[in-house]
């Protein structure tokens, strides 16, 4: 899931100062999941805003904000309702549903919320960076656990070896991601494989900005 985090209070207060009729939109898909860019954080944000002096004159979302390009009448009704009430959004959805929001109203878009990554969701209350989209999946080689993202310095073909203990040179509170894979590729029958070098990773396929195009 595409993870995201609420900005502080005050730094969305600074982002709309000089409007006056607000509308926030809050997306029920990640941010929601998040806790962070759901329409229960967008109450908590408006009711913030309208404490200081700003005009919250709508608080909705049109479900999920990355797919608001379908504009389906509901989603059509939302960003009419925009247009007809307010002089600025605040959205809380991702970056990706934040430009959508912005490709179809004609006033400015803000957003109150910073997104992170592509996390993993642990015990409903954190999230954990499982990957970082780079167009070249390895996982297949590598026990279904991602060095890309997991291990600090993306390494593919085996660990730095400055590992303590299985724990990361980077970040002693994590575990070398490369003992997990030796682990788990032990336990799926898999260990000889990781003796094959991996080529270089094609870095190319992770030049932004990319597109998925559906085929007939
Ligand atoms: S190898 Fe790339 S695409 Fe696959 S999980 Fe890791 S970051 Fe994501
Ligand atoms: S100790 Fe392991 S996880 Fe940490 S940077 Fe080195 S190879 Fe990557």
């Amino acid at each position: 899931m595409v993870t995201v985090k609420l900005k502080p209070l005050e730094e969305i207060v600074d982002s709309l100062s000089g409007f006056e009729k607000i509308f926030i939109v809050g997306c029920q898909l990640g941010s929601a999941r998040c806790r962070n860019g759901g329409l229960r954080e967008a109450y908590r944000v408006a009711g913030y805003l309208e404490l200081k002096g700003f005009k919250v004159v709508g608080v909705k979302s049109p479900g999920g904000t990355c797919v608001l390009d379908r504009l389906d009448y509901s989603a059509r009704s939302l960003l009419n309702e925009i247009k007809e009430t307010a002089d600025v959004v605040l959205s809380l959805a991702c970056g990706a549903g934040t430009q959508l929001i912005a490709e179809n109203v004609p006033i400015p878009v803000k957003t109150g919320v910073t997104t992170l990554f592509i996390g993993a969701e642990r015990e409903g209350r954190y999230f954990e960076e499982y990957c970082i989209a780079c167009g070249d999946c390895v996982i297949s080689d590598t026990g279904g656990i991602c060095p890309v993202a997991r291990c600090p310095k993306s390494l593919v073909n085996g660990p730095c070896g400055g590992a303590i203990a299985g724990k990361c040179e980077v970040d002693p509170n994590l575990p070398c991601i490369w003992f997990k894979i030796a682990q788990r590729m032990e336990q799926i029958g898999e260990l000889e494989k990781l003796r094959k070098r991996v080529p270089p990773k094609d870095y190319s396929l992770s030049v932004y900005p990319r597109k998925l195009v559906l085929e007939e």
